[in-house]
Order: structure tokens, then C-alpha cells, then sequence
């Protein structure tokens, strides 16, 4: 069997995804690989194929417990003989384990890190045959990565105790220099060839909603959405529990998961979520890493994260199927201060004192990318590539700015008002005096302070609050003004010389019609589905509930059986016989045996019922 064959025997693809067939290539070659890859891009593949075809065992260390199950599930249900050893066993569970792999069980094994250690393990894997070590989320290696794993520099001992090394494979999707370097030089990679696919996530729609009425906007979109499954981050436990209140009291099937529950709730939660019981969960970012559910189709951010490497994570793990999926962060202004009032009070016992200063320096200039980010009037696909070094021209057309209008309006002179007034506070005074006094809002504490002796008191009355916000906004990531990071956030005056060359125009983009353009983004959404007529759709209902009807019989999450992308190819093509069944994407030959029938015979009856009927719009069945 070749690579091509394995992965449509075993994964029922028809052809690789780019990237996956020189990594194959190059460890059947027996060359050490790092592949960096974005979330959804198919790493799995990559080291599963070649598992497959190498002669020994492939030892995949991979840092969670949940990961592991998740995937040896999944690839048992494809018919690889694949295990786990992790603390969730007994000792007396993890020696059968051992004892299996000895007879030639298993073609995977995955480890947690912390086991390379044990000398139970390392006796073990004397006794067997080690074809290649894989490293899973191999950022966790990097002090610069978010989820740094000490265990995980261990990896390399483990490695170098072979007579025979075997060939060493290293898969993440944080691309930064910093953290490539590390996993090369740590791991101790031989000449590895190095994959890097592009950061891009073509099936991701992404949009910024600038809104304070987050709960209701959250609300609507589930009621919009009723049958997809989502994950709502915020940015505090207090939120979370808050936002999963309301939720639960309008009637959604929602779950949540933070640090403040206990093991066992957690568990529950997640497990309600990946089983599609819940349909929805809200989180704080403790919940994510592990999770592969592949038809997560929205993530909405309820509060701005701290950078654009968390956010990019987070709302990854949206379409990881490659159907279209939704991410969309709902900012406003206060999601600044909770997010530095979160950095002031950050945790950093352990951390060397000549590092804090750094570390402190980079959070602040990350939260600025990511504010920049909730701001800015340009494509938003195009800022996020930017940011992790892909230049783009061209608009995606594809991004809730994209799909924006924009009017330019020249504020020069207003600009220079905002200035005035910052000028006359003497920089004491934070955002809301300064609009207030702006406004000429009629507000006590403007009195208290003086601000209504000002000479710009109501200078800019007959412009709007959300304007004027925008404008010192501006002005303020343009540089002619200067927000501080303590608590207070007062605003001070930055490098105004600029401002007073007579070519110098300060010009604000204002969106217009948001509603009719969120329109526009909520029928993209649906464009999953597409391709199916009414018909299609109907049976793409049915399908689906046997699948959750297999799920239970199984105790597997649905995904697992079959993803949302294949059960679509499948309402599409509409199969009734073996041939036509397996040439649907994501039918391998051994889920075949355990499903097909029951699928081919719940789509004849669907056909039966309704002679005659198409269920495709275009006529797929002929390829
Ligand atoms: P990653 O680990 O890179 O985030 P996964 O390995 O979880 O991604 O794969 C993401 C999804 O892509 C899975 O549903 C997987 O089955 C699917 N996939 C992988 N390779 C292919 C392929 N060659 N063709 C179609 N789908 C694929
Ligand atoms: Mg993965």
C-alpha cells in the first residue's frame, strides 16, 4: 500500500491537502520533519499515513489527556489499531497496554510527555519496535509559546537513548521565528525538512462587531443559528457564569467550562459539548487545546483577547472540517481595561526578574495589535496575515470589513479640538471627561473638575459620542495621543508636531448599514450547505440523525463517526450502493463495513419516499 492509497482506505480522502504529501514523503524517507501548519489543516494525517506504512510502532507524544482519546477513538473507528497511556489509567491497565503493544497491537501509541520519563516506559520501548517519535503541538516545547510544558524538554533524552534513532516528526501551528528555532534546536531535528503551509484559513469568516450589547447580539445569532454548534469565549469567569445564565434561562442547550469548576464538571461540560448535547458552550480560555470536534461552526468572542496569537487560536477552532464557519470578536472600549487590568494582575511566580520587564513590554504591544485589530476599517483577514508575516493586497472579500461600507470623513479640525481639550486637562483626566467636556454634557463631575470653564467645552457638541470615540481612537493609535496603561488610563498628549503641517488631514472611516451587511454575512454562513436543494437539505437532516442515533449506540461524538463535511458530500451524491458510497469524501473502506449499509439503506427509503427527487443543485453524481 502506498500513501495515496492508505489515505483513501483509511480516511476516505481522495487526495492530500497542500503540504501533507512532502511530509509524508519525507519521513518514508526517513528524514526528521517540522511542519507548521494552521489549525484544521490536517497535521494528523501527516504522521498518521506514514504510522501506517512505516514497520514499527509510532510513538505520538501529545500533551493532553483529552487529545489523545479523542484521536485514538478516531482512528480505531478508521480501522488503525492505535492506544493511550496517560495517568488516566491504572497501573494495571497501562501494563496491558504495554503488553498489547509487545505482540504487535498497535501501529500508534500516544504518550503524555511526563511519561518519557518512567522507567517502566523506557524498559517498555526496549522490547519494541520504534519507527518514529512524533511531537504533537510541538510549540509546547518554547518558553515563548502560551502553553510552555517543561516535560516537554525531556522529549530530546528520550530521544537520543535509541541505538537506532528513529525518525522524529514535530507538528504545530504557532509560526513565530521564536518558536520554530526552539522546536528545531530543542528537539535536536537532523537536517529536518521544514513545512510551512500558509496561515490562511480560507473556509474562516471573520468580523469585528463593535457593540455593547453583546448578550443580546449573542442570543440573536444563536436563535439565527439554531442547529449549529459554537463556542463563546469570555474574558472572566464572572462572565462566563453570567453569560450562561441567560442563555440557559432563554431556553439554548448551552454548557460552560472555566478554571473554577471542578474536574469532574469540566469533564461533563466538555464532553456535553463534543457530543453535541449542548450545542453551544462558553468559556473562558481554558477550554480549547485538545479540542478537534471538526464541526465547530462558529466561535464568538464576547470580550477582546489578549493578543492576535490567542485570538487566531481560539477562533481556529471554528470549521476545522473546512466548511465555512463563523468568528466573530464583539469589542468594546471597556474589553481594554479588563484586558490590562488582567495583565497588571498577571501570575509570575517562577519568572526571572530581568524577564518581567519583556514579558510585560510584549503583552502591551500584543494588546495593541489586537486592538488595532478590533479597530481598523481594513480587511481583517489581510491585518491578521500581516501580523504573522504573509503580506496581502487584495481584499478577501471574505471579512465583515470587506464586506463594509465605508464613508471617509475629514475630522482635521475636530482633531484639533480633541487635542485643545487634552491639552487644557493637563492630561489628567481619561476618555469619558474628555468626550464629556467635548459634548458639552451637562454631568456634575465635569463641573467638579472644571472641565465646563474649558474653552472647548462643547466645542464638538453637534457631532456624536460613538464619533468622537472613534476619533480619539484614532487619534490615539495614530500617536498624536497617548493613553496610559495604569488603571486610570488617563490621556496625555503624544507627537502632535505632525498635526500642524497644512497637508496633514486626520480622516475617519465610518461604516455605514451594518445591519443590511450582517445580512449578507448570516447568509454566507449557510453556504455549507449550499449545494444541497430542499431535498438534499432533508436528507442532510435525516443523515444526521442517524448519525447521533450511531453516536449513542457507540459512545463516540458524532464527528468522529462521520464529520458534517462528509454527511453533506453524502446528502449530495445521495449514494445507494457500495461503489458510490465509498466514493464519498471521508468514507474509508473500514467505516464502510461498520456504517455504510445503514446509511445506503436510510438513503433509499429517503428516495423511496420521495421518487424522483434531486438533491444536489449541481449534478455531482456524474464525476
Ligand atoms: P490539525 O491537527 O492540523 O488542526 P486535523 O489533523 O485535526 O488538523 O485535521 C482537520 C480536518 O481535516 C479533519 O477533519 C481531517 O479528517 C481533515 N482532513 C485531513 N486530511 C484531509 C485530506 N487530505 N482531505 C480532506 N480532509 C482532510
Ligand atoms: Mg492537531
Amino acid at each position: 500500500m502506498d500513501a495515496k492509497e492508505a489515505l483513501k482506505v483509511y480516511f476516505g480522502y481522495d487526495s492530500f491537502k497542500p503540504g501533507q504529501g512532502e511530509i509524508i514523503e519525507a519521513i518514508l524517507a526517513g528524514k526528521d520533519v517540522l511542519a507548521i501548519m494552521p489549525t484544521g489543516a490536517g497535521k494528523s494525517v501527516c504522521y498518521q499515513v506514514p504510522a501506517m506504512l512505516l514497520p514499527g510502532i509510532t510513538i505520538v507524544i501529545s500533551p493532553l489527556i483529552s487529545l489523545m482519546q479523542d484521536q485514538v477513538k478516531a482512528l480505531n473507528e478508521a480501522g488503525i489499531h492505535a492506544g493511550y497511556i496517560n495517568s488516566s489509567l491504572t497501573d494495571a491497565q497501562i501494563s496491558k497496554v504495554y503488553a498489547k503493544a509487545v505482540e504487535g497491537a498497535y501501529k500508534i501509541l500516544y504518550v503524555a510527555p511526563e511519561r518519557l520519563e518512567s522507567h517502566d516506559f523506557i524498559d517498555f520501548t526496549e522490547r519494541i519496535e520504534i519507527s518514529m517519535v512524533t511531537v504533537d503541538e510541538a510549540h509546547c516545547i518554547s518558553q515563548w509559546g502560551q502553553d510552555f510544558r517543561p516535560s516537554y524538554l525531556k522529549i530530546v533524552d528520550f530521544i537520543d537513548r535509541f541505538r537506532q534513532r528513529p525518525v522524529v516528526s514535530a507538528f504545530t501551528a504557532t509560526a513565530t521565528e521564536e518558536v520554530k528555532t526552539d522546536i528545531s534546536c530543542v528537539l535536536k531535528l537532523k537536517e529536518p525538512k521544514v513545512v510551512v503551509t500558509g496561515f490562511d484559513r480560507e473556509n474562516l469568516y471573520f468580523d469585528v462587531e463593535a457593540t455593547r450589547k453583546k448578550g443580546d447580539y449573542v442570543l440573536k445569532y444563536i436563535k439565527e443559528h439554531p442547529d449549529d454548534s459554537g463556542i463563546i469565549y469570555c474574558a472572566t469567569r464572572r462572565n462566563v457564569d453570567a453569560l450562561y445564565e441567560m442563555l440557559s434561562d432563554a431556553g439554548v442547550s448551552v454548557a460552560r467550562y472555566h478554571a473554577g469548576m471542578n474536574n469532574e464538571e469540566r469533564k461533563e461540560s466538555q464532553d456535553d459539548f463534543i457530543y453535541d448535547r449542548s450545542s453551544v458552550i462558553v468559556a473562558t480560555n481554558a477550554f480549547g487545546m485538545g479540542i478537534d470536534k471538526s464541526n465547530v461552526r462558529f466561535v464568538i468572542h464576547y470580550n477582546m483577547p489578549q493578543s492576535m496569537e490567542n485570538y487566531y487560536q481560539e477562533a481556529g477552532r471554528a470549521g476545522r472540517d473546512g466548511e465555512p464557519s463563523q468568528c466573530i470578536l464583539l469589542f468594546s472600549p471597556q474589553d481594554i481595561m479588563i484586558n490590562k487590568f488582567l495583565l497588571e494582575h498577571k501570575d509570575f511566580t517562577d519568572i526571572p526578574d530581568e524577564d518581567i520587564e519583556t514579558i510585560k513590554q510584549r503583552d502591551a504591544r500584543r494588546l495593541q495589535v489586537i486592538e488595532g485589530y478590533c479597530r481598523t476599517s481594513g480587511c481583517l483577514r489581510n491585518y491578521i496575515l500581516a501580523y504573522f508575516g504573509e503580506k496581502r493586497e487584495a481584499p478577501c472579500d471574505s471579512c465583515g470589513n470587506c464586506h463594509r461600507e465605508f464613508t471617509e470623513i475629514d475630522m482635521t479640525e475636530e482633531a484639533k479640538q480633541v487635542i485643545n481639550c487634552v491639552y487644557e486637562a493637563k492630561g489628567r483626566y481619561g476618555l469619558s471627561i474628555i468626550t464629556g467636556t467635548l459634548l458639552g454634557a451637562d454631568r456634575a463631575r465635569l463641573k467638579e473638575v472644571g472641565a465646563t470653564d474649558y474653552k472647548t467645552y462643547g466645542a464638538l457638541k453637534n457631532r456624536s459620542e460613538a464619533e468622537l470615540r472613534l476619533l480619539i481612537s484614532q487619534l490615539i493609535m495614530d500617536g498624536y495621543l497617548y493613553q496610559t496603561a495604569d488603571r486610570y488610563s488617563v490621556i496625555r498628549m503624544g507627537d502632535i508636531d505632525r498635526l500642524k503641517g497644512p497637508d496633514t488631514h486626520i480622516m475617519i472611516r465610518e461604516s455605514k448599514n451594518k445591519d443590511a451587511e450582517g445580512q449578507t454575512a448570516r447568509q454566507r454562513s449557510r453556504r455549507s450547505t449550499d449545494k444541497l436543494t430542499k431535498a438534499g437539505y432533508e436528507l442532510f437532516e435525516v443523515l444526521r440523525r442517524l448519525r447521533l442515533t450511531i453516536a449513542r449506540e457507540e459512545g463516540m461524538p458524532p464527528y468522529i463517526i462521520f464529520s458534517d463535511k462528509t454527511l453533506i458530500d453524502m446528502s449530495a451524491k445521495a449514494p445507494t450502493t457500495k461503489a458510490s458510497m465509498l466514493n464519498v469524501s471521508g468514507v474509508g473502506a473500514v467505516k464502510y463495513n461498520k456504517y455504510g449499509e445503514r446509511f445506503i439503506e436510510a438513503i433509499s427509503l429517503f428516495l423511496d419516499e420521495r421518487p424522483n427527487s434531486v438533491t444536489s443543485i449541481v449534478d455531482i453524481k456524474s464525476y
